[in-house]
C-alpha cells in the first residue's frame, strides 16, 4: 500500500523517480504533495519573452508564429552519415519572438501549426546574438490532460523532467492529500479563517481560480511561519526556564568605579538599553538579548558595563569577535577604557579591578598559555578573543556572560557549546551593527529579546557621502585623492577600500563569518567586465603617484596576523596616514581620527556593507567624508544602490532597501538552509504580516501548552524541523 512515506518510485516510473529525488529533493509521496507549483498560467496568458536570460531553465507559454522544416545533408568528415531534419519554430508572446530549433523531430511540425498555443520548456541559449531554445520539451494545449483547470500549474522542473511531467506525477498522489495530518489546532485554523490542510494541498496543485491559489497559499504560508515560530517560542521558553546566577553589581564596586572614570556621558539610548540589560542580568534566568545598533552608536560600552556587572559579582565575561583585527582592537580599547581597573595585582592597579585576557590564534605560545591560565583560574574577569578559538580551547573559572560582537550567526548550537563551559548557563548578549528588518529579526532571532540603539553620541560630525562617477567623469578620481591629501594635511587619516586583495588572483576577501543573512556579498546584477581593483595594486600606485609623500600602508586578510595587528596599531596611533584595505576594516574598526574613506569599485559591495564601511569615518569630531567611486552607468541598478547609500545614513532604512533588492534565498543564507528548505512559500521579504500573526499565535500556544500536548501532529512537525536544523549544523561542523 502506498503511504505518505512511500518512496516516489512506488507511484511513478524509475527515471522520473530518480530525477525527482536527485534533482528536486522529492523523495517521498509527501514530498511530492509538498512540491508546490512555482507559478500558474492562465489559458491565453503568454510569457513575456523579452524577460528571458541566457542560461535559464524556463517554461514558457507562447503562440506559434511560423514553422519550417528542412533536411540537412550529411557533411563529409563530421562523422554524421544520415541526413538531419531541422525544424525551426518561431513563437511569440504578441511582441517579442523566440526561435525554437528541433532536430530529428519532424513529427512535431504537424502538431504546431501557426496559431497553436503551447508550453515549451528548455534552457535558453544565445545563438548569433538571438535567444533560442534547442530541442525544448513541448506541451500543446490539446494533449495536456494534466491541465484540466483554468490555471496551469508550472512546477520547478529540471532539464530532464519538464514541468508537466512533474505535474503528472503529482496528479497520481493528489487524492492522498487528505492523509496528510494537519498540524494546526482546529480552533486556531477556524479563528484565522484558513483552509484545512488537505483542501489547501489540493487547491495549490489544481486551482480553478486565482482565489483558490490565494486561499491555498494563505494556509500553507501560515503553516511555514507558524511552525518556525513555535520552535522559536519553545526554545525561548526553555532557555528562560534555565537557572542562571543573578548578577547585581555592588555599590561602590567595579561598575561604579568604571562609570566614574568614563570620559563621556551615556546617550539616552545607551542608558535605556543599559537598564534593560541590567534587569535581565538581575534575574535568575539567563539573558538572551540581541542588541542592534546603528554603526557607531556605542554598543561596546554598553556591553562592557554588562561585563563589569558580572565581574563585580565574582564572575567572568567573555567577548567574542569575528576577526582577529577586531578582537585585538577590543582588547586595546577595553584596556584603555578601564585604565587602572584592568590592572588588578599590578603596581598602581586598582583593588576593585580585574584583568583582561586576550586570546587569538596568532599570539605566541607563552602569551597564550598565560591567558589560558588567567582565564581558568578566574584572575581574568574579562576574556576577549575570536569565536573559533574560545569555543575550542578555553576553560573558565566562572563564566557568567557571553557577549558576541558583530556576528549574525550565533546559533543555538553555539550557545549550547558555550553554555557547556559554564557551571550555570551564562547570560548572552549578541550585538550587531547591521540593523535587522523586523521580519528577519522575527525569523532568525525570534528566540531573543531585542534592544535597539538608534541614536549616535552627541557631537558626532555628520558623514557626507558622494558617488564619484568615474565612468562619466574620470578626472573626479584625482579630486578624491586631493581630498585625502587635504585631510591628511589637517592631521586626519583616511581609508582606501578595494574589493580585492592581490594582483595574482581574483580571490576576494573572504567574507567574515556572518552566516549569510542578507549580508552575503553582492548580488551580481551586471556581469563584471574586469577584475575588481586590488589592494596590492592600488597601494603602491597611490604611494608613488597621487599620495606620494604620505605614509601609506596595506591591510588585508592574507597578511600574517601580527603584521595586521601592527598595521592597525600604527594606524590607530596616527603613524600611518592612509590605510589601503579590503573589507577587513568593515566591522567595528574604531579610529576616531580617520575622517575620509574612498571606496573603489564601490558597486561591488552590498548596501549594508557600504554603510558598515563608511561607519569607520566620522567617529571623531571631524566631519566624515565617504566617496563611492564607481564606473557603474547612470541609471543602472548598481548605480541606484550607490545613490541609495549616498542618500541616507539611516542603517534601518538602508537594510530595508538592501533586503528588497535581494532575492529570498540570500536572506536566510547558508547557515539557515535547514530553515530555508522549510520555507517554500513564505517570504521573509513580503510576508511581514503573516509572520507577525504566526508569532503572536505561537507565543500564545506555547505559553498555554509548552509541551504541545494538545497536538501530536504539531509536536512531531516541530521535532522534525528541529532535527533538520540540527543535522544541518552537524554537517557543517
Ligand atoms: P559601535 O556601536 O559601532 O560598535 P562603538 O562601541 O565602537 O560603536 O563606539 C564608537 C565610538 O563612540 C567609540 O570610540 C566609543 O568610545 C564612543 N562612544 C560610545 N558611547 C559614547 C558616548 N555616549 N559619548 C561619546 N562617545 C561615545
Ligand atoms: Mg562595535
Amino acid at each position: 500500500m502506498v503511504t505518505l512515506g512511500s518512496p516516489v518510485r512506488s507511484v511513478v516510473g524509475e527515471k522520473t523517480a530518480k530525477e525527482l529525488s536527485s534533482r528536486l529533493g522529492v523523495h517521498t509521496v509527501e514530498d511530492l504533495l509538498r512540491h508546490y507549483p512555482r507559478r500558474y498560467y492562465e489559458r491565453g496568458e503568454l510569457t513575456d519573452l523579452s524577460g528571458l536570460r541566457p542560461g535559464e531553465q524556463v517554461t514558457v507559454q507562447a503562440t506559434v508564429a511560423s514553422v519550417s522544416g528542412k533536411w540537412v545533408e550529411a557533411k563529409p568528415g563530421t562523422g554524421r552519415r544520415k541526413p538531419l531534419h531541422k525544424l525551426e519554430v518561431v513563437v511569440t508572446d504578441g511582441r517579442a519572438k523566440l526561435r525554437l530549433t528541433f532536430f530529428n523531430n519532424q513529427w512535431l511540425q504537424s502538431r504546431l501549426p501557426p496559431g497553436t498555443e503551447a508550453l515549451f520548456a528548455g534552457k535558453v541559449d544565445a545563438f548569433r546574438g538571438r535567444l533560442q531554445l534547442t530541442n525544448p520539451e513541448v506541451n500543446a494545449a490539446e494533449d495536456s490532460d494534466s491541465f484540466a483547470g483554468v490555471l496551469k500549474p508550472i512546477y520547478p522542473a529540471t532539464a530532464k523532467l519538464a514541468s508537466w511531467s512533474v505535474g503528472r506525477a503529482v496528479s497520481t498522489v493528489l487524492d492522498m492529500a487528505g492523509a496528510v495530518p494537519d498540524p494546526l489546532p482546529e480552533a486556531l485554523r477556524k479563528r484565522l479563517d484558513l483552509l484545512p490542510l488537505a483542501e489547501a494541498l489540493r487547491l495549490v496543485h489544481r486551482p480553478q481560480s486565482w482565489a483558490d491559489v490565494h486561499a491555498a497559499h494563505q494556509r500553507l504560508r501560515f503553516d511555514e511561519a507558524f511552525l518556525l515560530q513555535v520552535v522559536l517560542a519553545r526554545r525561548r521558553a526553555e532557555s528562560s526556564a534555565l537557572p542562571a546566577t543573578p548578577r547585581i553589581p555592588r555599590d561602590g564596586g567595579l561598575l561604579d568605579a568604571f562609570d566614574d572614570r568614563l570620559p563621556f556621558t551615556l546617550t539616552g539610548g545607551q542608558q535605556a538599553v543599559a537598564r534593560e540589560v541590567a534587569a535581565d542580568l538581575a534575574t535568575e534566568h539567563p539573558m538572551q538579548r540581541l542588541l542592534q545598533g546603528e554603526v557607531g552608536s556605542g554598543k561596546t560600552v554598553v556591553a562592557l558595563r554588562a561585563m563589569l556587572a558580572v565581574v563585580d559579582t565574582g564572575g567572568q565575561a567573555v567577548l567574542l569577535a569575528p576577526t582577529e583585527v577586531l578582537a585585538q582592537q577590543h582588547h586595546r580599547s577595553v584596556t584603555e577604557l578601564l585604565g587602572p581597573l584592568a590592572e588588578r595585582g599590578l603596581l598602581g592597579g586598582s583593588d576593585l579591578g580585574t584583568r583582561v585576557a586576550l586570546l587569538t590564534g596568532s599570539q605566541g605560545t607563552a602569551a597564550r598559555r598565560q591567558a589560558l591560565l588567567d582565564t581558568a583560574c578566574g584572575d581574568a574577569g574579562i576574556v576577549i578573543g575570536t569565536h573559533a578559538l574560545i569555543q575550542d580551547a578555553v576553560e573558565f573559572f566562572d563564566l557568567g556572560l557571553v557577549v558576541v560582537d558583530e556576528q549574525h550567526r550565533f546559533g543555538v548550537e553555539q550557545r549550547d557549546a558555550l553554555r557547556a563551559k559554564a557551571v550555570v548557563p551564562p547570560h548572552v548578549l549578541v550585538m550587531t551593527a547591521t540593523p535587522i528588518p523586523r521580519t528577519v529579526a522575527m525569523t532568525v532571532f525570534g528566540d531573543l529579546d531585542v534592544s535597539t540603539l538608534t541614536e549616535l553620541p552627541a557631537g558626532r560630525a555628520p558623514i557626507t557621502t558622494h558617488v564619484v562617477p568615474v565612468g562619466e567623469k574620470p578626472h573626479f578620481l584625482d579630486r578624491a585623492w586631493d581630498r585625502i591629501r587635504e585631510e591628511v594635511g589637517e592631521g586626519h587619516q583616511a581609508y582606501v577600500v578595494c574589493p580585492r586583495i592581490g594582483l595574482d588572483t581574483v580571490e576576494e576577501e573572504p567574507v567574515i563569518e556572518r552566516g549569510g543573512l542578507w549580508l552575503v556579498p553582492d548580488l551580481v546584477e551586471e556581469p563584471a567586465l574586469r577584475p575588481a581593483v586590488a589592494v596590492m595594486d592600488i597601494a603602491p600606485m597611490l604611494a608613488e603617484g597621487p599620495l606620494a609623500g604620505l605614509r601609506v600602508e596595506m591591510l588585508h586578510g592574507r597578511l600574517p596576523p601580527d603584521t595586521k595587528d601592527d598595521v592597525m596599531r600604527r594606524f590607530g596611533s596616527g603613524e600611518v596616514d592612509v590605510l589601503v584595505a579590503t573589507t577587513v576594516v568593515e566591522v567595528g574598526v574604531d579610529v576616531p581620527n580617520a575622517s575620509t574613506m574612498v571606496v573603489l569599485d564601490a558597486e561591488r559591495f552590498g548596501i549594508s556593507q557600504l554603510h558598515q564601511l563608511r561607519g569607520r569615518v566620522g567617529r571623531g569630531s571631524a566631519p566624515g567624508l565617504c566617496l563611492l567611486v564607481s564606473d557603474a552607468a547612470s541609471g543602472s541598478p548598481s548605480r541606484k544602490r550607490l545613490e541609495a547609500v549616498a542618500g541616507s545614513v539611516d542603517g534601518f532604512e538602508l537594510s530595508r532597501i538592501d533586503l528588497e533588492t535581494r532575492r529570498e534565498g540570500d536572506v536566510l543564507g547558508a547557515s539557515q538552509s535547514g530553515r530555508r528548505s522549510s520555507l517554500r512559500l513564505l517570504s521573509v521579504i513580503r510576508d511581514e504580516e503573516v509572520i507577525a500573526t504566526a508569532r503572536a499565535e505561537a507565543v500564545r500556544l506555547v505559553a498555554n501548552d509548552p509541551h504541545l500536548f494538545a497536538s501530536a501532529v504539531l509536536r512531531e512537525a516541530v521535532d522534525t524541523l528541529l532535527a533538520d536544523e540540527r543535522s544541518d549544523y552537524l554537517e557543517k561542523a
